[in-house]
């Protein structure tokens, strides 16, 4: 087989994407791959590729590697196929395409460092500011009762600090957004149309096409486990339930009256409880997962992106859970600076980290939702 040539070529912004589009000739010549994820049945209704369909092709793989071992022209085939490679990379420089404002793009080239230094200025903030209001016993004493942790923070200052670090990172992901939707030439009705948004909502939460077309995603010995499907799984369910923790927790302050901290048997705190211990599981088996896969399907030189979201995401369930098992102690005070440092952090590093990949992907879904649809009604 000669390597197969594009009817319509086009030229790409990036060596990345002009790879992606060498190899989508290759597989839609090949067409093997087609039963194993969304990717492939995409690539088929199409031919040729613009830069938005290689990104949007890009941030629907799920990087699963079945179709690199499954591949007979993966290396050292002269065709050098390597599609969750190429992919990832395409997927990694279109967060970076995407990011807004653009002054902060360069945000995701050393993530990794960018991440933990805002960290580590929020925390020491946060010490700063509770030391700096009372003075520096307050670290150390007991608070206990309704209100104790706003006896080191006033209620009204926390709302305001992280309701603002919370509003600029939806803005600025829903920047993000439209400059996606803008670049894969999809019409905004598409996001309303409630059966592609019901498949995504489904594919999504299921990971669907994270079992690498039913055995599972493969490791370095080439052996697929369901280990990486389940460790997203306890990170993404945990990331929901502390969030519904915190939201439910803002309505008892504001419609109830009722101060934090609440009795471990109440709502908040049992969704929290749960969704911590999530967000530490799930954290630490993907990353157990990240050092055992093949480095051949990975994005090495984007590594610490995700270990920095995985890094963020641990610790924000590791204080939250070592805040409420200690927080009738001295600890307590310390523990809450470095909690709310470590939340604050990951809120406003959020537009530029790897959590736009799953906003990226769902959105992906709900497109090909879409397409998968209008072809099938027209087959
Ligand atoms: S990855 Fe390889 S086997 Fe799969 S469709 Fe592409 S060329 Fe064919
Ligand atoms: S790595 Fe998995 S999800 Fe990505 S294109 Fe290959 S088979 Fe599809």
């Amino acid at each position: 087989m000669s390597e197969p040539q594009t009817l319509a070529r086009i030229a790409h912004a990036s060596a990345s994407l002009e790879e992606a589009e060498r190899l989508m000739t290759v597989c839609n010549s090949c067409r093997y791959c087609e039963g194993l994820c969304a990717v492939f049945p995409a690539m088929e209704m199409r031919r040729s590729f613009s830069d938005g369909d290689l990104n949007y092709l890009g941030n629907l793989c799920h990087s699963c590697g079945a179709c690199y071992v499954d591949c007979q022209f993966s290396p050292p085939h002269e065709f050098s196929v390597n599609v969750p490679m190429t992919l990832a990379v395409v997927r990694a420089e279109s967060y970076q395409a995407y990011a807004w404002p653009r002054a902060f793009a360069p945000l995701f080239e050393r993530n990794g460092l960018a991440v933990s230094l805002l960290v580590a200025l929020s925390v020491t903030i946060f010490l700063a500011g509770f030391v700096g209001w009372h003075d520096p016993s307050v670290l150390w004493n007991s608070h206990s009762g309704p209100g104790a942790f706003y006896r080191l923070m006033p209620h009204n200052v926390m709302v305001a600090v992280f309701g603002a670090a919370f509003l600029y990172a939806i803005v600025a992901s829903l920047m993000a957004v439209r400059n996606f939707w803008t670049d894969i030439d999809e019409p905004a009705s598409t996001l309303v149309r409630g059966q592609s948004l019901w498949q995504a909502i489904k594919d999504a939460s299921s990971l669907r096409y994270l079992d690498g077309g039913g055995v599972g995603c493969y490791g370095k010995d080439e052996k697929p486990t369901d280990n990486r499907r389940l460790y997203h799984h306890f990170t993404f369910y945990g990331f929901l339930l502390c969030f519904a923790s915190t939201s439910l927790a803002t309505l008892y302050h504001y419609l109830l009256g009722l101060e934090a901290p609440y009795p471990w048997y109440d709502l908040p705190v049992v969704l929290g409880t749960l969704g911590g211990v999530g967000l530490v599981i799930g954290p630490i088996g993907l990353f157990v997962s990240k050092q055992t896969r093949d480095p051949a399907l990975q994005d090495e030189a984007r590594k610490g992106m995700d270990i920095a979201f995985l890094a963020m995401l641990f610790l924000t369930g590791l204080t939250g859970l070592l805040l409420l098992i200690l927080r009738a102690t001295p600890a307590m005070g310390l523990l809450l600076a470095v909690h709310l440092g470590v939340v604050f952090g990951l809120f406003i590093t959020l537009p530029y980290s790897k959590f736009m990949h799953g906003i990226y992907r769902f959105l992906a879904l709900v497109r090909y939702a879409k397409e998968r649809r209008s072809h099938d009604d027209l087959g």
